[in-house]
C-alpha cells in the first residue's frame, strides 16, 4: 500500500458531511456537475440548477444512520489511510497540501490550502447542490473539492484492491489541481476558446492531470506535521493504477453521464492517450512549466 504506517493525519483538515443532506429531494440523473462548473465558471444564477437538478424523482427519506460509514474522526494514521476509502481522501490532502504549499512559493504563489468535503446523497455548495450521481468535483465558488465516498467504492469495484489506490489519489489529486488552476488563473481559460479537441475546457482537464502527476513525483517526500513522510515510493502497479484511472475516470465518467443533458459536444476533457501523456508528463518532470496546456501546439505530444 501506498501510505507509510505512522504518517499521522489530522482529522480536523476534512470536513465529513456523510449521513446529512438525506433528507428530502434527491435529484436523478447525472450531468449535475457539468452544469455545476458551467454555472460557476459563467456565472449562471445557482437557483437555476435546482431546476436543472431535474426533479421528479421521488424523495428519499432516509435518518441519520447509525451503523453508517464510521466519520473522518477515526481517520489518525497511515495505516487507516491503507485501510479506508475515506482516510485516503484525507492523507492524500495532506500530502497535497505539503507538496502544493512549499512547491509554489518559488514562483512567488500564494495558495491557501482549498477546502475539501466528504459527503454522500447529496450536497450544498456555492455552486449549487449535487448530488452523488455526478462524481467528483472541484466548486470554484466556495474553493471545496467535494468526494462521494460511495464513488470511490464503485472504483475500488472496479479496479480491484490492489491497484485501487492510487487511482483514488489521483482523482483527488486531479480536483486539488482545479484549485491550483484557480489560484494562479488558468481554471478560467475552460469558457474560453472553441468547442472541441483544442478548446479551453480540454487543456484545463489535461493541465489537472498534469498537476496531478507533479504530486506524485513529488508525493514521496511530502511530510506530516511531524516529519515523518506520507507515502512510500510508487510502484510500477500503483502508476498502472493511476493511469487506469485517468483514462477511465474523473471528469470523462462525468461527461458521459451528463450526456444529452448540458452540451456535451461542448465538454470534451481529451482522449484518455492524452489523460496518460499529461499525467505522466507531470510524473516525469516534476516542474509546473512543463504542463503548460494552454500553449501547448499539440496535445498530443506533452513537452513536444
Ligand atoms: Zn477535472
Amino acid at each position: 500500500m501506498s501510505f507509510n504506517d505512522d504518517a499521522q493525519l489530522d482529522s480536523g483538515r476534512i470536513r465529513d458531511s456523510r449521513g446529512r443532506g438525506r433528507g428530502g429531494k434527491i435529484a436523478a440523473g447525472g450531468g449535475g456537475i457539468i452544469v455545476v462548473l458551467l454555472a460557476a465558471l459563467l456565472g449562471v444564477n445557482p437557483d437555476m440548477l435546482t431546476q436543472l437538478g431535474l426533479g421528479g424523482d421521488p424523495g428519499i427519506e432516509q435518518g441519520a444512520n447509525e451503523n453508517g460509514p464510521a466519520g473522518i474522526t477515526e481517520c489518525q494514521t497511515g495505516a487507516d489511510a491503507n485501510a479506508r476509502t475515506d482516510c485516503r481522501i484525507l492523507a492524500t490532502t495532506q500530502s497535497l497540501d505539503s507538496f502544493w504549499l512549499s512547491y509554489l512559493p518559488q514562483y512567488d504563489v500564494q495558495v491557501q490550502q482549498p477546502g475539501v468535503e466528504v459527503f454522500d446523497g447529496q450536497v450544498s455548495t456555492e455552486c449549487g447542490t449535487a448530488t452523488s450521481a455526478v462524481g467528483p468535483f472541484y466548486c470554484p465558488a466556495d474553493q471545496v473539492a467535494y468526494f462521494d465516498t460511495g464513488f470511490f467504492a464503485d472504483l475500488s469495484t472496479n479496479y480491484g484492491s490492489d491497484g485501487g489506490a492510487l487511482a483514488e489519489e489521483y482523482v483527488v489529486a486531479h480536483e486539488y489541481g482545479h484549485h491550483i488552476q484557480n489560484t494562479i488563473g488558468t481554471l478560467a481559460a475552460s469558457q474560453q476558446g472553441a468547442k472541441g479537441a483544442t478548446s479551453g475546457s480540454v487543456r484545463v482537464e489535461l493541465q489537472a492531470d498534469c498537476f496531478a502527476g507533479m504530486w506524485a513525483a513529488h508525493a514521496a517526500n511530502t511530510k506530516d506535521a511531524e516529519g515523518n513522510t506520507f507515502m512510500e515510493p510508487f510502484t510500477e502497479a500503483d502508476l498502472r493504477s493511476a493511469l487506469s484511472a485517468a483514462s477511465a475516470v474523473g471528469d470523462d465518467r462525468i461527461q458521459e453521464a451528463a450526456t444529452g443533458r448540458v452540451n456535451p459536444e461542448g465538454w470534451t476533457h481529451g482522449s484518455s492517450a492524452q489523460r496518460q501523456s499529461w499525467f505522466l508528463q507531470g510524473y516525469a518532470t516534476g516542474d509546473i512549466n512543463q504542463c503548460d496546456t494552454l500553449s501547448a501546439r499539440d496535445l498530443d505530444k506533452p513537452g513536444g
